[in-house]
């Protein structure tokens, strides 16, 4: 089989892998195996090579299409073949970077080393210089973690669910602490001894609706990965089942809860919310159709705010500003307090959804009409 047709099959096996991308932007509209269009950070789309090494697998993750109980070819790339191939797409322009997975082939050992290699090849027999994401395989050995994160612009290494229990529902061959929490808390000592590696931080992944976890069970895992090991962001990936596995019949996740969780994950790891402010419907679940943010502030007792006063945290907590503007607020209301609610529009607070929250020299805002 060729290259080019083993990347088609492993590089549909990775589209269950999410990630963003840290850098700046080239766009490609080329139809090629592998080829990612990931979000940047200003919301951008970038073009990404993402395949798995091989979607051999030892675990048996019962939602995935790549468990070591399903019946298919199962195929790998070698480092050397991945790294032409990734070169024949980057030095053409259809991709800016590189975000390799994989499934477990022989061992979790050799897997990590094959991971690693193909890094190595492009490092330092290439000379490329542009951006990597490596997968950390859960159960890698702290020498192999270093060594990836030595070579890679960011790793991630995927959590899965967010409890012990909630991981033992869906696989009988991954341990949560050991294999998981313990891997990432790794990944945190090492990028803290050694600030040059894997620059662009460690992120991780959750299936979202493959178990019967809770949405405040899945923020609280969030919350306590963002203090604990310095988490950089967290996807959330709905479930949707896979013929041939064995949650073929489970119900998929309706996508507007991923979005939700994303809206509340970010009030975690951006607004510097606690999750004891969050309003969960009586199964803990947030709330489909409304804002977490708006339901988070009806609750509470500090509003409305003075826009010439209030502090950071107050000031992030108005639906309709975020953290930039809030320190825009800050800079430029110490040389000139505002005065007019166009002020705040023209330095991005959506003022339609703040105007309710806020106080502008004492005057209470949803009482003035600017529109
Ligand atoms: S570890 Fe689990 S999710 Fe990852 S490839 Fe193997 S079976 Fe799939």
């Amino acid at each position: 089989m060729s290259t080019l047709e083993k990347m088609q099959v492993l590089a549909d096996s990775a589209q269950y892998d999410l990630c963003d991308y840290v850098s700046h932007s080239k766009s490609s509209q080329v139809n090629l195996p592998g080829i990612y269009h990931a979000t940047g950070h200003n919301g951008c789309k970038i073009p990404l090579f993402k395949t798995l090494l091989t979607n051999k697998c030892k675990n048996d993750c019962k939602y995935c299409i790549n468990q070591s109980k399903r019946n298919f070819t199962r195929l790998e790339l070698s480092p050397e073949e991945l790294s032409k191939a990734f070169l024949h797409y980057y030095n053409n322009g259809y991709v800016n970077g590189l975000f390799l997975s994989s499934g477990i082939g022989d061992t979790i050992d050799n897997t990590m080393e094959k991971t690693i290699e193909t890094a190595r090849i492009l490092r330092k027999d290439y000379g490329y210089d542009d951006y990597i994401h490596l997968k950390i395989i859960p159960g890698a050995s702290k020498d192999s973690i270093k060594r990836a994160m030595s070579l890679a612009n960011r790793v991630s290494l995927n959590i899965e669910a967010a409890t012990k229990d909630g991981l033992s529902e869906i696989t009988t061959t991954k341990d949560y602490n050991k294999d998981i929490l313990k891997r990432l808390d790794w990944m945190n000592q090492i990028s803290k001894k050694n600030p040059g590696f894997a620059k662009s931080g460690h992120t991780t992944q959750l299936i979202v609706g493959s178990n019967d976890e809770t949405d405040l069970e899945i923020l609280k895992r969030m919350d306590s990965l963002y203090k604990k090991v310095d988490l950089r962001r967290s996807y959330f990936s709905a479930f949707s089942p896979v013929e041939g596995t064995e949650f073929e019949k489970k119900e998929s996740c309706n996508t507007n809860r991923t979005a939700q969780l994303y809206h509340a994950d970010a009030l975690l790891s951006d607004y510097e919310f606690d999750i004891k402010e969050m309003v969960f419907d009586e199964n803990d679940k947030l709330f489909l159709n409304e804002d977490p943010k708006i339901l988070a502030a009806r609750e509470m007792n500090i509003f409305p705010v003075e826009i010439n006063y209030a502090p950071y945290k107050q000031l992030i907590r108005v639906p309709g500003i975020g953290p930039k503007s809030a320190k825009r607020i800050i800079n430029i209301r110490r040389k000139k307090p505002f005065k007019k609610l166009e002020e705040l529009q023209r330095i991005g607070v959506v003022v339609k959804r703040a105007e309710s929250y806020i106080k502008l020299n004492g005057n209470y805002q949803s009482a003035l009409d600017i529109y």
